[in-house]
């Protein structure tokens, strides 16, 4: 009998992912009626963003997972209803795109690339760039996305050190972890990349006290969550130089507010949720290869810990 996996994302998701999804169940040997509209009582796993038909999980009595589109699951894992276990996204697409955005927008500010695509009064001004090798870059966060932009960024001569919540370890990272670990980590660090997923314990975890610890004029690049920062803190900061200039991707109110301070800050590039996203065919491998886990009764890739919160 066919496998029913129920698709339940925002309008126009499953145009996107029907195909790759299909392909990748054939693919991976099973046979799976995917649709948007299985009764809840005979659904066997849910594909899964937010702000689809699904909220209430209390009625899907026989589904085996829920496989979130998302890399982030601060807006599920607090849904009580969801008692079914939950895996996150962690696909290689999103990954790549990721570090793509983290690296340009770290050599845009190491390279000082802003001071010649502005000039407006054609200054013809010889300034030394650092090379990376003297430029120290901190990732809070070493899981799929941060691991991986820290990689590249070693691999480019940036001095990186990463920060997570257990002790890693990493080529060419220097691995830091717990409070005062975030503490070493932030210590003089020029270019500061926020990876950490949104929980109780990270909310904020870039305080005014956080800041107070980089190097002056350093830069800050939030693809993480919006409310990793406390953006009182960062707009002093922003003012008084000790940060000279901020990529921000995620906001705590998206689409950010019209009248939001970031829009028209000189030293704030706004970017709309964008640094990366989950691509259709490359997350598809991902979900086949749980349901493919959960039919052969192994343990399934990327589950979220509900008490951890990510
Ligand atoms: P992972 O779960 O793989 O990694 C999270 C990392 O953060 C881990 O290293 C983890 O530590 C660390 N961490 C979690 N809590 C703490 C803590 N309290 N103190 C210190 N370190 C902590 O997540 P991903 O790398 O896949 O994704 C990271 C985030 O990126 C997502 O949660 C999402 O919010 C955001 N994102 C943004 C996108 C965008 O387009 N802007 C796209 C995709 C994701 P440990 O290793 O010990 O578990």
């Amino acid at each position: 009998m066919a496998i029913k996996v129920l698709f339940s994302a925002p309008d126009g998701q499953f145009a996107r992912y029907r195909a790759p999804l299909s392909q990748a169940f054939e693919a991976a040997g099973l046979t799976v009626d995917l649709a948007e509209d299985h009764a809840p009582e005979e659904t066997d796993f849910i594909v899964f963003a937010p702000g689809g038909q699904v909220s209430d999980f209390r009625p899907f009595t026989r589904t085996r997972a829920v496989m979130g589109l998302w890399a982030g699951v601060e807006s599920i894992v607090t849904n009580r209803t969801l008692t079914q276990p939950l895996a996150r996204m962690v696909d290689h697409g999103m990954t790549r795109g990721m570090v793509e955005y983290v690296a340009g927008h770290a050599l845009r500010y190491h390279i000082g690339m802003d001071g010649h695509i502005v000039n407006p009064d054609h200054e013809w001004a010889h300034r030394t760039t650092p090379l990376a090798a003297d430029r120290p870059v901190t990732i809070l966060g070493l899981g799929a996305l941060g691991a991986a932009c820290a990689e590249t960024l070693a691999q480019l001569g940036f001095p990186v050190t990463g920060w997570s919540r257990s002790p890693k370890t990493l080529d060419n990272v220097t691995c830091l972890s717990g409070q005062d670990g975030l503490h070493r980590a932030l210590e003089g660090a020029q270019i500061v990349v926020l990876l950490v997923p949104l929980t109780a314990e990270t909310e904020n975890v870039l305080d005014a006290a956080a800041l107070a610890r980089l190097a002056p004029g350093a830069f800050v690049i939030n693809p993480g969550r919006g409310a990793l920062i406390d953006d009182d803190a960062l707009l002093e900061a922003l003012g008084s130089g000790r940060v000279a200039h901020a990529t921000l991707d995620v906001f705590r109110t998206e689409p950010l507010p019209a009248d939001h301070p970031y829009w028209s800050h000189p030293r704030v590039t706004v970017t709309p949720h964008v640094a990366s996203e989950t691509r259709p065919v490359t997350a598809a491998r991902v979900i086949a290869e749980n349901v493919r886990r959960a039919e052969a009764g192994e343990p399934l890739l990327h589950l979220v810990d509900r008490d951890r919160g990510y």
